[in-house]
């Protein structure tokens, strides 16, 4: 078996998305679903690829982690992009193709579903029927006319049927995306966004900020004064609000921006049960493959990415099997860095075996006199076992996190 295989998370980026939103600047395209086909073949070639090396290419190889073997089960994530654009068939083909690399068996299958796409009950139980066992369903916000202000596809109806419409699936893990801190956007809107998510009930949420990336059209919007968005104080004050609505709701806030509604035996574990697993393998910096135009892989002492655009894609799969676009060498140095502000996203912190495990040194030989002035200002604190953000720290995360660097 190849020594990649050790890598046992495996991203799959599907770049297709009906319209581009307002405020999207990742790797995804509008009006391509005629390459859909041609680029679900390319994939499963591409992981074909990977399969058929009898080592991996020069340079690249894994890092097998006593730690991550044991923590995490295996995961496949389908990111987008909107995967959910994707026909069952293309998912079974892609599983088919994955399964020699990741074993499916017992592993955390992650689709990313848009509300915009057919999220019907017979598309998820199909969905289900494949294997995948959590879907992360972008909903963002629900507010009708923030959601037409961000170029969305679909309204906050369509969110709640599809919500339903997983739940009658059979989906146990279901995560929701809500971003706060959006045009228009009022504090009591977002208390009332919270409310819902606590009553649904939703196993799992991720609140992200909303950042005006330069080149999209929201960010040229709001430069040119035709939208507003709530200033800092306020989106501090939304980021509050989630801490109090969602702690009192019966949820564990476990990384910056995720939190998982408590199950029994939680309280006596650092990650609540239902947490993100994919996730939590990149905050634990561990080792993973990217498959899909534009996808990132992580395989010490390299990371890799692959070509952006749908048809770069297609054609270098043709040509080389696998279409990295780039190698950056990671020195033992940026493998430390990354475990540090990576981990240091999780509540629980960075363990100081995490760090021996995963770096090869301790802690305090790498960083002892930066998390020893950390910790003075009362951003960091520490125990015998690990070293975590404080409520400060959690605040300032970026200057913590580049003290690393
Ligand atoms: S659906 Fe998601 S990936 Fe697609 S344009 Fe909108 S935000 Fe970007």
């Amino acid at each position: 078996m190849p020594r990649y295989a050790a890598a046992r998370h495996l991203y799959i980026h599907i770049p297709f998305c009906a319209r581009r939103c307002a405020y999207c600047d990742f790797n995804t395209y509008a009006n391509l679903e005629h390459r859909i086909d041609a680029y679900v073949a390319a994939l499963c070639d591409e992981l074909a690829a990977w399969r058929a090396l009898a080592d991996p290419p020069a340079g690249i190889r894994s890092v097998p982690h006593a730690l991550m073997r044991a923590d995490l089960p295996p995961t496949i994530f389908f990111g987008g992009g909107t995967p959910s654009l994707l026909p069952l068939t293309a998912f079974e083909r892609i599983l088919a193709a994955s399964d020699a690399l990741v074993a499916r068996d017992g592993a955390e299958i992650t689709v990313e579903c848009n509300p915009g796409t057919d999220l019907s009950r017979d598309y998820l139980a199909g969905l289900r029927s494949l294997g995948v066992n959590r879907i992360s369903i972008g909903v963002q916000t629900l507010d009708d006319r923030i959601l037409r202000v961000l170029g969305r596809t679909h309204t906050a109806g369509d969110a709640r049927a599809a919500y339903e419409a997983a739940v009658r699936a059979g989906f146990e893990r279901i995560n929701i995306d809500f971003i706060f801190g959006l045009p228009g956007q009022t504090h009591d809107a977002w208390l009332a966004t919270l409310r819902t998510l606590v009553e649904w009930q939703v196993d799992h949420c991720s609140l992200y900020s909303l950042i005006l990336e330069p080149a999209t059209p929201l960010a040229a919007q709001v430069t040119g004064g035709r939208v507003s968005v709530p200033d800092d104080d306020v989106t501090g004050a939304m980021y509050e609000a989630a801490l109090d609505v969602l702690g009192a709701g019966g949820y564990t806030h476990y990384e910056i921006s995720n939190w998982a509604r408590r199950l029994p035996g939680d309280a006596a574990r650092l990650v609540p049960s239902n947490a993100c697993q994919h996730n939590l393998a990149y905050w634990l910096n561990a080792d993973y493959l990217g498959a899909g135009a534009g996808a990132h892989g992580h395989l010490p002492p390299q990371r890799t990415s692959h070509v952006l655009t749908v048809d770069e894609y297609i054609a270098a799969v043709r040509q080389r099997g696998i279409p990295l676009a780039e190698r950056v060498p990671l020195t033992a140095h940026d493998l430390f860095a990354e475990t540090m502000f990576m981990g240091l996203r999780l509540n629980a912190g960075v363990s100081l075996a995490h760090v021996r495990e995963r770096c090869g040194v301790a802690l305090d030989d790498a960083a002892g006199a930066t998390i020893a002035e950390l910790v003075a200002a009362g951003l960091l604190e520490r125990d015998d076992h690990a070293v975590r953000l404080t409520d400060r720290g959690r605040m300032f995360g970026n200057q913590v996190f580049a003290r690393f660097v």
